[in-house]
């Protein structure tokens, strides 16, 4: 694995937040039923906030002796095959695609900062956002296969349809958006947010949560569900945090549910979310 160098420690940083978000998200979601083998290992441990259940529910209508075979099955994959729904495998599957990906961006975009990006529209026309499937050959012309491979093995991406283009896509659209974004308020208007509000992780960027979503901050004034001076109170989120709310509960149910960090914390399903997000540490951190 090559090393980064110091000047761009800050820009790979930002890089793995964004790709670790993406990947976060990816395993995180329910994924489809399907006959591949790998796929029903992933299937069977399930999301990685449902994994610690997974092993004792039994599966309805599976006869029990299926079920122990099944079980046996999945215990001598996932021991061959270290399981990315553990949170040490997965930062440490991050920073691998993070260290082998990063070194392959052009050396424009490896140490740009905020004030040289809005200086200079060439290359935001050269880079325009978002970018798509098609954008990311040439953006990243030399990324070794090997990234490609380990996606396709941890059934991150499946071709033909989210090949490795399409997956880095949105990440480097994220990675370059952040750079074009202002760099943070100063600390002392973070409230008093030490890291993640949620996860609680301190070194990752944080973002933050308008707790009622702006999409419906009409209406919830009109409906009396919040008073106007309510409406701008945030929650500073990591990205992975920040999407996962947004994925639990829509505008209406964040505004009239979940509009405090403490109402967001006393369901289960964010607790369990947080417990294993939480975990995820990079090496030396
Ligand atoms: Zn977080
Ligand atoms: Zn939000």
């Amino acid at each position: 694995m090559m090393t980064i160098p110091e000047d761009q420690q800050r820009n790979y940083e930002i890089f793995r937040d964004c790709l670790s978000t993406a990947l976060i998200e990816k395993i995180s979601q329910p994924e489809p039923k399907t006959k591949r083998k790998f796929r029903s290992k992933k299937h069977s441990t399930g999301s990685p906030v449902q994994s610690r259940n997974a092993t004792t529910t039994p599966h309805l209508g599976v006869d029990a002796k299926a079920q122990t075979e099944a079980k046996a099955q999945i215990e001598a994959e996932v021991e061959a095959d270290p399981d990315l729904s553990n949170a040490d495998s997965l930062a440490d599957f991050a920073d691998y695609i993070a260290a082998e990906t990063f070194p392959a961006l052009p050396a424009e975009l490896k140490t740009l900062d905020y004030y040289s990006y809005v200086k200079d529209t060439d290359l935001q026309s050269r880079y325009a956002l978002p970018l798509t499937g098609f954008d990311t050959p040439l953006l990243l012309p030399s990324l070794d296969p090997s990234v490609a491979d380990s996606l396709s093995a941890y059934a991150i991406t499946s071709e033909p349809t989210q090949g490795v283009d399409e997956f880095l896509a949105p990440i480097l659209t994220s990675y370059l958006t952040s750079l074009s974004t202002p760099p943070p308020a100063p600390r002392a208007t973070l409230r008093e947010a030490e890291g993640c509000e949620l996860c609680g992780r301190d070194w990752i960027n944080l973002s933050y949560h308008h707790l009622i979503p702006r999409y419906v901050h009409a209406k919830a004034v009109r409906r009396g569900w919040h008073r106007e001076e309510d409406l701008q109170n945030v929650a500073w989120l990591c990205g992975a945090c920040h999407r996962f709310v947004h994925r639990f509960a829509g505008h209406e149910e964040l505004a009239r549910k979940y509009y405090t960090v403490e109402l967001l914390m006393e369901e289960e399903g964010v607790k369990r979310w947080v417990d294993w997000v939480g975990r995820l540490r990079w090496k030396g951190r």
